[in-house]
């Protein structure tokens, strides 16, 4: 609509409010919200490309691992031997070797229980808590041990004994002759310790009513450090929040426990001929070829063995193999069940072994859902990603809450009550993290990235995809992350408790809404709003495929979103990932235009209604009423043409100024005229900050609605308050903003224009609180479910 004439046309026929241009803040400053990253980023090289790929020259360090190790149950120890191969593809003279020793975490002085804050509350605190805050390391250490490592030998290939430092987590192994490039050395180490109840991450959780302790084996040995491209050696000390930096190898490694027990381990087992009874290996045969999971160890089995009747069962050794993996843990206890099936063949012509182990109090949540969802994650995250590239994919029941990843294996929560029912709580949250847990192959055991630095890498992507699994796993599922309205109150916080998402993993605050929520929310607009769902899965799918079997930093993310799709996000990683603003928009005000015709059949009668409108004051209404008689009235002589006279009557020299208008307008000009067309002007500020897309919705006169959608950079050239013209055929009698709740908007009552009162509903009477309310399948009386555990073979 580019008409000279246009502007002289146009005239207000309402004003909703005052059209004014909204004042400049005082303390406006020039807006970069839209300038690019530039120096933000780290310069590009022969190793990370500015496409975000791996660049031509790209190389990381290699380490294979050879273990021996054994559980000692009676005493919660374990003792081990490990031949480690490592091999320097950097092209860097190394001098020494660091390796982690995270179980140095529990030792009294580690930086990790001496860095705990905390204060003493006047209203009380338990012995466990107090007793926390004595020995800093949580409450369920027996101050009679010593945790941590014992390091008995580090020894060259020769069994030589070499020289080390240990530092906190941290333990640097000095080599006699430096590594050349392109070289490897063979060294072992023996340890032991004492293993910890489990803390969230690794640990036995001890059953009083049995007797009996299952056992999550993890960082568990000592392992070699990173040393790459971005941090050189990356041995940032474990303190307990920030996960696992880490670089890949084969592992065979050999797991002696009690004979009574059944263990499932990253990788593949070698010899269940040996470990396994006649019965076992026949229904493991079956589960081979069965379309749902088949007990390998039943629960009457598992019932059976927990009542220690055989007091000394012997050991048996279990012994794994697994390829191209950075860690590897394992699970042990005489009270596991087992279940296992396969899934459809995949391109390649292989099947994945998809297996639960859980106690008989994970049942009947356990036996039902936790073999098909691994299997759901593995077909779920593989369809965004790349076909799951390990053997099998376990899922083992830790304790009652939350979860944790390893290669090929992970411990996760979600326990019934004793009864066997449960609430959908309960069973939504261990699918729930069930898909997390295993979904973590993907981000970051095989897109290794650098968790301790960045929990958001793994944790954020691993949710996103999570969210979309549970979704497409029931339309229903209660998703708690990914969806914009269920960040906005941590985005509304203070800022004093917000990290930007872009900070170490040990020093965030709140990591579960920064390092998750957020970041998965993030990665859902950008599908959802910004991308589309077509260009962000093409670009998410290709970040994957780069730095499959690889270590990529935020940069390699960033840079590679961009690169496949072709959209400048770069305001978005600002706003989003480097900021801690919200988004809060604000429609201020909606001023209506619309064409003056200058038809004066219709523009005359809108003036005389415009008129009698403003002439309706109440002294005049009241007036009218009183019905006095004027002198006008009663005497006629005292009118004269004025009174008579009509302003608002159309006359000849009306219609022949129309005639002559209308010849000089172009066709285009008569229909806009003909069409009624209104134009609105929208007001708009940006409260919160972070620059978003702009949806409104208009709901017409005639009751149908349309939704218009701009892009962010509709903020580039003030990023504070803008106007906004909307043309619309149909009267517009509501505006809203993000009607479908898609940008995290943290205010929605400022959303709406006019606005609307929104209605709070109050109780009279305060309802009694249950301390803890039954859940519904247990006021409704319904069975737990039958725990079959009785497979017929
Ligand atoms: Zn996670």
């Amino acid at each position: 609509m580019k008409k000279v004439l246009l502007p002289l046309l146009i005239l207000m026929v309402s004003v909703a409010t005052m059209a004014q241009q909204l004042p400049k803040s005082p303390n406006y400053q020039a807006n970069d919200r839209f300038e690019q990253m530039g120096t933000m980023l780290p310069t590009p090289n022969s190793y990370r490309a500015a496409s975000g790929a791996p660049g031509r020259e790209y190389w990381q360090q290699r380490a294979d691992y050879d273990i021996k190790a054994e559980l000692d149950d009676d005493n919660r120890r374990i003792t081990g031997s490990e031949t480690i191969t490592f091999f320097n593809n950097s092209p860097d003279e190394l001098k020494y070797i660091w390796m982690q020793l995270d179980q140095n975490l529990f030792k009294k002085e580690s930086i990790g229980a001496t860095s705990r804050t905390g204060t003493i509350s006047e209203k009380g605190m338990s012995t466990s808590q107090l007793e926390a805050m004595n020995n800093g390391r949580g409450s369920s250490l027996d101050p009679k041990k010593e945790y941590g490592y014992q390091i008995a030998a580090v020894k060259d290939k020769a069994g030589k004994a070499l020289p080390y430092t240990i530092v906190n987590t941290m333990m640097r192994i000095d080599l006699p002759v430096a590594m050349k490039p392109g070289t490897n050395v063979v060294f072992s180490v023996d340890w032991s310790y004492y293993i910890t109840e489990y803390y969230g991450r690794s640990g036995y959780e001890y059953f009083p009513k049995d007797g009996n302790a299952n056992y999550f084996i993890a960082h568990w040995f000592p392992r070699l450090a990173p040393y790459d491209d971005v941090n050189g050696w990356n041995h940032k000390q474990f303190l307990g929040q920030g996960e696992f930096a880490l670089i890949f190898g084969n592992y065979k490694v050999a797991i002696t426990v009690p004979a009574d027990h059944v263990v499932a381990a990253s990788g593949e087992c070698q010899n269940y001929a040996q470990v396994l009874t006649a019965t076992q290996k026949q229904r493991l045969k079956k589960a081979e070829t069965s379309k749902t999971p088949v007990i390998i160890v039943t629960q009457a089995e598992a019932e059976k063995a927990e009542k220690r009747e055989n007091k000394s069962p012997g050991k048996k050794t279990w012994i794994y193999k697994a390829d191209n993996v950075r860690d590897f843990a394992f699970a042990s206890s005489r009270k596991f069940i087992w279940d296992a099936m396969q899934t459809d063949v995949y391109k390649d012509g292989r099947k994945i072994w998809c297996m639960s182990i859980y106690p008989k109090e994970g049942n009947p949540l356990w036996e039902q859902y936790s073999t098909r969802a691994v299997a759901h994650t593995l077909k779920s995250y593989g369809a965004r990603t790349f076909e799951y590239p390990y053997p099998v994919a376990i899922s083992c029941h830790s304790v009652a809450g939350g979860g944790m990843e390893y290669p090929m294996i992970s411990f996760n929560g979600g326990r019934p009550e004793e009864d066997g029912t449960y609430s959908e709580a309960v069973k939504y949250g261990m699918i729930g993290v069930i898909i997390h847990e295993v979904g973590h192959n993907f981000f970051p055991m095989i897109v290794n990235s650098d968790e301790r630095q960045w929990a958001w890498m793994d944790e954020g992507l691993n949710t996103f995809c999570q969210y979309l699994a549970e979704k497409e796993w029931d339309f229903n599922f209660p998703t708690r992350r990914g969806e914009p309205n269920q960040i906005t109150d941590y985005m509304s916080s203070d800022k004093s408790v917000l990290s930007p998402i872009m900070s170490s993993a040990e020093n965030v605050i709140g990591l579960g809404p920064n390092a998750y929520a957020k970041p998965a929310t993030a990665l859902n607009i950008l599908r959802e709003t910004v991308m589309g769902r077509e260009l962000f899965d093409h670009a998410f799918k290709e970040y994957a495929n780069r730095w499959r079997f690889k270590s990529p930093t935020p940069a390699d993310f960033f840079r590679t979103m961009e690169d496949a799709s072709g959209v400048d996000l770069d305001w978005f990683w600002k706003g989003w990932f480097y900021g801690v603003e919200p988004v809060d928009q604000d429609l201020v005000s909606v001023d209506w235009f619309s064409i003056d015709t200058q038809n004066p059949e219709i523009e005359k009668e809108l003036a005389r209604k415009e008129a009698a409108r403003r002439q309706a004051t109440i002294s005049k209404i009241r007036d009218a009423q009183t019905k006095g008689e004027t002198v006008v009235a009663q005497d006629s002589t005292m009118a004269d043409f004025y009174n008579r006279y009509d302003p608002y009557k159309v006359t000849d020299a009306d219609r022949q100024k129309y005639e002559q208008y209308l010849a000089g307008l172009s066709e285009s000009d008569k229909e806009l005229i003909q069409n009624n067309t209104n134009f609105y002007t929208l007001s708009l500020k940006n409260k919160g900050g972070l620059p978003m897309p702009v949806i409104v919705k208009m709901e017409f006169e005639d009751g149908t609605d349309s939704v218009a959608t701009f892009p962010a950079e509709i903020w580039r050239f003030n990023d504070q308050e803008i106007s906004k013209v909307i043309t619309t055929n149909k009267k517009v009698t509501q505006w809203t903003l993000d009607p479908y709740f898609q940008i995290a908007d943290i205010d929605t009552e400022n959303n709406s224009f006019p606005r609307i009162a929104k209605p709070t509903r109050f109780q009279l009477f305060k309802q009694q609180q249950l301390r803890r309310a039954p859940n519904p399948m247990q006021m409704q009386g319904a069975g737990a479910g039958k725990i079959s555990s009785d497979p017929k073979n």
